[in-house]
């Protein structure tokens, strides 16, 4: 059994959800920001934890 969670990254430009990924809420507390490709916007952007 897996205490990850799956979480969402949306684009911090055009909001659009990207990305899927797990997070282990035990290690990790703040919100997840990282610096990712967007096929929308065509380009790195932030993107951040959503629900
Ligand atoms: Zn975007």
């Amino acid at each position: 059994m897996s205490q990850d969670n799956l979480i969402k990254l949306e684009c911090n430009e055009c909001h659009r959800l990207n990305y899927h990924t797990y997070r282990n809420k035990k290690k990790v507390k703040s919100r997840l920001e990282t610096k990712k490709h967007c096929k929308w916007c065509k380009k790195h952007t932030l993107h951040k934890e959503t629900k």
